[in-house]
């Protein structure tokens, strides 16, 4: 099943050829690998880390690509509707769409990667009309389960001429957190150019690179993200395609996000202008910006496992919460394994049961916390620690503490 990952040595926004690696962290197993008891016999795959620079465009990525039938597979286990904060942030990312754009029952929406049509059923409730594309099955069931309209394919150029060739052009595209997923990143975007109606708008969600860099947030690096991007290598990207980089927003969710408004018209307001100079400012756009992220992500890895081993030789018994994609590379980055940790609460039922790739804890369901009440719960979705601290009251009233692993360990 494990066909080779291939190794970039192009940029995947430029195609330069002068990739300057910053960091490596290693082998390390699929992020949402997550084992089947039956599947536990098995050798997991493990592919090389390697983030690199590109100094003619300024995109961060990473060098391997994993064949994405291996890391979207029919058992993907992410369901966006699992996090309230998610929705939350839908709701509201939809309300103010169909405001601004005035969009009603003769409108089309559009989203890649809908998942199971967490954000779409927003604007079905208005009665707007939507398209989801997605690759995953199980997500794809779900949606249609609740009346969403849903194709299960990868998008990209192909797909978007067809579409737009059967009359269906988009008044808003959604991708949220999609676009560093995709092989053909260039692809993507021309794609999205080909969908959207003359006057429509693409709303793009990414992670933005200067918080990944600025608060060591080394475990969103993971196989699946291709690509970790700045203002300056976005609006690069865009333009290649023929589309413009028109507005952009800073978000507060996962750790800090960009919200891009794309437009095949050229009418970039002053927010675009202003996080390009901040970026030249700050120097985001040159190599050395990213000098000295190895030795800090080193750092934290050893506060980490050094906090975690002085409190087990002190009796304390630990446990992780979530499961998350970037709480495999951070156990497996910091070789955090039982003997450390006891288990991971999940409160997605599809993963619980299974193991974390690599260090292979069990996956358990949260009520498994109030029974046993550790000591101390390792929040590995760091970026929803508020909502999980809350939902958690009970056990920290019994006297249970929280570690938060970055932008440092810390005990709250
Ligand atoms: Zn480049």
């Amino acid at each position: 099943m494990t066909e080779p990952a291939a190794t970039n040595r192009c940029c995947r926004s430029c195609g330069g050829r002068d990739l300057s690696v910053f960091l490596s962290l290693g082998d390390m197993p699929l992020s949402d690998g997550f084992l089947a008891p039956e599947e536990l016999a098995q050798t997991e795959p493990r592919f090389p880390l390697d983030v690199a620079f590109c100094p003619s465009c300024a995109l961060v990525q990473i060098l391997e690509t994993v064949p994405p039938e291996q890391l979207f597979g029919a058992d993907y286990p992410y369901f966006s509707s699992f996090t309230d904060t998610l929705l939350e942030h839908s709701a509201a990312n939809v309300a103010a769409r169909i405001e601004e754009r005035r969009l009603d029952g003769n409108s089309l929406i559009v989203e890649l990667a809908s998942n199971d049509g967490y954000l779409l059923q927003f604007y079905r409730q208005r009665g707007i009309p939507v398209l989801g594309i997605d690759p995953a099955a199980g997500p794809v069931a779900a949606a249609r389960a609740r009346g969403i309209e849903t194709l299960q394919a990868f998008f990209g150029r192909d797909l978007a001429q067809q579409l737009a060739a059967a009359g269906r052009r988009a008044d808003v595209i959604h991708a949220n957190n999609v676009l560093a997923h995709v092989v053909d990143t260039r692809g993507f975007v021309a794609g999205i150019g080909a969908l959207l109606k003359e006057d429509g708008v693409a709303v793009i969600e990414a992670p933005y690179v200067k918080e990944l860099i600025d608060q060591g947030q080394f475990d969103t690096i993971y196989h699946e993200h291709l690509c970790y991007f700045s203002v300056t290598a976005l609006a690069g990207l865009f333009q290649r395609q023929a589309l413009s980089l028109n507005r952009v927003e800073a978000l507060a969710i996962h750790g800090g996000s960009l919200r891009l408004f794309v437009e095949r018209r050229e009418r970039a307001d002053r927010s675009v202008d202003e996080y390009l100079r901040a970026e030249r400012a700050s120097g985001l756009d040159r190599l050395d910006y990213y000098a000295d992220f190895s030795s800090r992500v080193m750092r934290i890895r050893s506060e980490l496992v050094t906090l975690l081993q002085r409190l087990k030789r002190g009796g304390a018994r630990i446990a992780g919460y979530g499961a998350a994609a970037k709480g495999t590379i951070m156990l497996n980055f910091a070789g955090i394994g039982g003997e450390l940790i006891d288990w991971v609460a999940d409160r997605n039922v599809h993963k619980q049961g299974r193991t974390v790739p690599g260090v292979r804890l069990p996956i358990v369901a949260p009520a498994r916390i109030l029974e046993e009440q550790p000591d101390y719960l390792l929040i590995l979705p760091w970026n929803f620690k508020e909502e999980i601290m809350q939902q958690q009251a009970e056990y920290r009233r019994k006297g249970g503490r929280f570690i938060v692993p970055v932008p440092q360990p810390l005990i709250i």
